[in-house]
This record gives structure tokens, C-alpha cells and sequence, in this order.
């Protein structure tokens, strides 16, 4: 294999080494985001009881049919039900009873006529008193069921949702303290380069600071995975074996940095070849071409170049969906938008670019999107800025200003329709 392989080839290997991890129970109050590995089912009816949708009167409707504004019907308050108490009723005829919002509908009424359009006629509207009624309710009017939601027994959430705050405040009403749902992967981070120093230090003659552990650990946690930093590893055969072996076991899934290039140093390739197994070492893509897999064991093995901005784009573009897959994830796209491009880009034929690039509302209709900086893959800034990936397909290989262009959102999450 040594012509590159496409971005979707290499995307379709990453993915196919993976699958959904097992499930593990949480609390409800860390479940936000996650996605349900089993079907949640109501131990209850919700709304647990027939209950007032206003602040108001539980009537019965047939009492009122003949009320209108000249000839108002008079009932007599016989109970008062807050919300939180209960009143076994049954209201009689020619009775109604002050209810509150969520309170209980009590036996006998069918309506609630909300307190808005009714008249104290005597008293001052507790038991007792008498209230006026000027027009005919619709039977059942303001009046939320039993069941409504969902019954004791039914399922509420289906295993495979993503766990929003609205599903929580369902899991919640249907009695789940706790949620099955899938594992987060725990993702060694491996950085390798005999050059590299700990950001604590300062970096002597001819080193640098281990960037790259940073933020792809940050990546990793956005994409919802556990992240393990490993300690720098030298460009060292024998080092490396003993890190991929280390996190094999540690691991469900092994990412690198450096070391997958063609230099005198590096060693990825070849001690994925030596203890485990290569999958493919080169992506017809910019920036970062030699974008590597394999898997040491069972555990795969991405390895990302060193570059700061190659290891980050090929990350967003093959490890997160692969991580996000490994929780359950079925969304595992992007959204993409076409925009408009504000200026010419260049670049070589053969190769599919990833720029890092700016999408913003330009005041015509549509957006429009500039590179967010330098493009250098030594360079994070642009990454920093944008909030895009400038898609821009091999085969061609000049752009100009105005011409309609897709862009990769980087600031909107998978299965976001736009
Ligand atoms: P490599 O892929 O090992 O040839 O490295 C490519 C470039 O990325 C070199 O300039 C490295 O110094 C740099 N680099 C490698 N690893 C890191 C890292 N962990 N953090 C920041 N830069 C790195
Ligand atoms: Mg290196």
C-alpha cells in the first residue's frame, strides 16, 4: 500500500475497528449528553393524576351550559385544593372547588374554569363563598390527564437517544435516579518526539513543549471520551513498544502524535508493524497526509502527526467520529454549510484540504467563510480562530473569491439540522 488511501477509505477503517462500548449505570445528574444503552421505562403514570391546568375552579360543566354574561350561574365553593393536597370529593351539583395549577381534579368535576373569568358573588372565594360563572366552559376544558406523558409501564426513552435536558427531565418524572448508558471510551494520549519538554518547563536548545497532549486530550473530552495522558515518549523503538503495550491494556483506544513521517526518527509505523497491526500510514488529505492506523492487540491505534494543526484536524476528521460511535453516537457528521468564499485560495490538485477557516454573516444573504490565519500545519492560531474546516476537494485547485465552497462546522455537534 503505498499510494494514500481517501479521507472516506481511512474514515471507513477507523470506523469499522470500533464499536459501541458496554453500558454503565450513572446518576441522572451526570447523564446529560450521554446516550441511553437500554430502553427507560415509567414506573408511573405522569401526570400521575388528572390535574388543573389554571389557578381557578373545578366544575362541572353541565352546571354552567346555560351561563352567559347576562345571566351568570352562581356555585357554591365547597373545597379548596392546593397544589400538593388531595380532595376525595365528590363535587355535587351546583358546587365548585378552588383549585390550583397542578393541583388534583377531584371526583365529580370534569372542567376547570379558570379564576381569570369568574366573580366572587359573596364571600371572599373560600369555602363557603359563592362565585359567579358568565360563560358556558367546554367539558374537560383545563384539565391535564392521567398518563398523558407517558403510562407506568411504557417506555419513555428508547435505548440509542442522546440524553438532552428535556430527556433528563423526563428520566427524572419517571423515577431514574440513575441511567444506563454507554461507557466513554478512556483514550491514551501518547505524544512521541525526543525533542519534547513538560509545559512546565522551560524548553532547552533544540526542544519544544509537548502541545500537542493538551489539546488532543481536549479533544478527547469533547468528544466526550476519558483522556489518559501518557508521559512524553522519546523517538525510541524500544519506548514506544512499551507505551502501545502499556496502553493496550489501560486503553480502549490509543492515539499518538508524531513520529508516522518519513524521517530518520520515526517510529510509529514500524513498531505498529512489529507488535501489532497496520491498517494504513497516508491520506490523500492536507494537512497531515500521514495519518496512521493500526491496532496493537485489540486496541486501535490512531497515530496523528506531530504538526500541532495536522494532529488536530486529523482528529476532528477520523478519532472523534470513531469516538463518539464508541458511545452510542449514531450522528457521527459534522453539519456542513456552503458558503460563500471572501477571497481566492490556491492549492495543489492532488490533495483534499482541510483549512482552518472563519464562517461568519457577511450582510447579503448566506455566510460567507475567509481563512482564519496562517495556514502553516506548525500553527495552531487559525484552529483557534476559525470555527470551521474549509473543505476543498482534490482535483482542482484554484477557488475564487465569490465561488460557493463547504465548510465543516466546528462549533455546532453532530446531528445539529440546519
Ligand atoms: P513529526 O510528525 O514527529 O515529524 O513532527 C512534526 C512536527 O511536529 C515537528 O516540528 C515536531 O517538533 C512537532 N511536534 C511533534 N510532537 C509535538 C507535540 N507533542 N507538541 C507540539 N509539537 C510537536
Ligand atoms: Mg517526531
Amino acid at each position: 500500500m503505498s499510494t494514500p488511501i481517501t479521507v472516506e477509505q481511512a474514515r471507513e477503517a477507523a470506523l469499522s475497528m470500533v464499536t459501541p462500548l458496554g453500558a454503565e449505570r450513572v446518576a441522572l445528574t451526570e447523564a446529560l449528553g450521554r446516550v441511553l444503552a437500554a430502553d427507560a421505562r415509567s414506573d408511573i403514570d405522569v401526570a400521575p393524576f388528572d390535574n388543573s391546568a389554571m389557578d381557578g375552579f373545578a366544575v362541572r360543566a353541565a352546571d354552567l351550559a346555560s351561563a352567559t354574561a347576562e345571566t351568570p350561574v352562581i356555585l357554591e365553593v365547597a373545597a379548596d385544593i392546593p397544589a400538593g393536597t388531595w380532595w376525595d370529593g365528590p363535587l355535587a351539583p351546583g358546587q365548585a372547588a378552588r383549585i390550583m395549577t397542578g393541583a388534583p381534579v377531584p371526583a365529580g368535576a370534569d372542567t376547570v374554569v379558570m379564576v381569570e373569568v369568574t366573580r366572587t358573588a359573596s364571600g371572599d372565594g373560600s369555602i363557603g363563598s359563592r362565585v359567579a360563572f358568565a360563560q358556558a366552559p367546554g367539558e374537560g376544558d383545563h384539565i391535564r390527564r392521567r398518563g398523558e406523558e407517558v403510562s407506568a409501564g411504557e417506555v419513555v426513552l428508547s435505548a440509542g437517544e442522546v440524553i438532552g435536558p428535556a430527556a433528563v427531565g423526563l428520566l427524572a418524572a419517571t423515577g431514574h435516579a440513575t441511567v444506563e448508558v454507554f461507557r466513554r471510551p478512556r483514550v491514551a494520549v501518547i505524544s512521541t518526539g525526543s525533542e519534547l519538554v513538560e509545559v512546565g518547563m522551560a524548553p532547552g536548545p533544540g526542544k519544544i513543549r509537548n502541545s500537542n497532549s493538551y489539546s488532543l486530550a481536549a479533544q478527547v473530552r469533547a468528544a466526550g471520551g476519558e483522556p489518559l495522558r501518557y508521559p512524553i515518549v522519546h523517538d525510541d523503538v524500544a519506548a514506544i513498544e512499551a507505551a502501545f503495550l502499556r496502553a493496550a491494556e489501560e486503553a480502549d483506544y490509543i492515539i499518538t502524535s508524531g513520529g508516522v513521517s518519513v524521517g530518520d526518527f520515526d517510529f510509529v509505523r514500524p513498531v505498529l508493524e512489529r507488535i501489532g497491526k497496520l491498517a494504513f500510514y497516508k491520506v490523500a488529505m492536507r494537512p497531515g497526509a500521514p495519518q496512521t492506523m493500526g491496532r496493537v492487540g485489540d486496541t486501535p491505534v490512531f497515530g496523528l502527526p506531530g504538526n500541532p494543526t495536522s494532529a488536530y484536524v486529523g482528529f476532528e476528521v477520523f478519532v472523534r467520529p470513531v469516538l463518539r460511535k464508541m458511545q452510542g453516537h449514531t450522528a457521527l457528521e459534522r453539519p456542513r454549510v456552503t458558503a460563500r468564499l471572501a477571497h481566492d485560495v490556491r492549492k495543489r490538485a492532488e490533495k483534499r484540504y482541510y483549512l482552518r477557516a472563519r464562517l461568519s454573516a457577511s450582510g447579503a444573504p448566506g455566510l460567507e467563510v475567509e481563512l482564519a490565519g496562517s495556514q502553516s500545519s506548525a500553527l495552531l492560531s487559525a484552529a483557534h480562530r476559525g470555527n470551521c474546516l474549509l473543505v476543498l476537494e482534490a482535483g482542482e485547485s484554484h477557488f475564487s473569491a465569490g465561488s460557493l465552497v463547504e465548510c465543516m462546522r466546528l462549533d455546532i455537534e453532530e446531528g445539529v439540522v440546519l
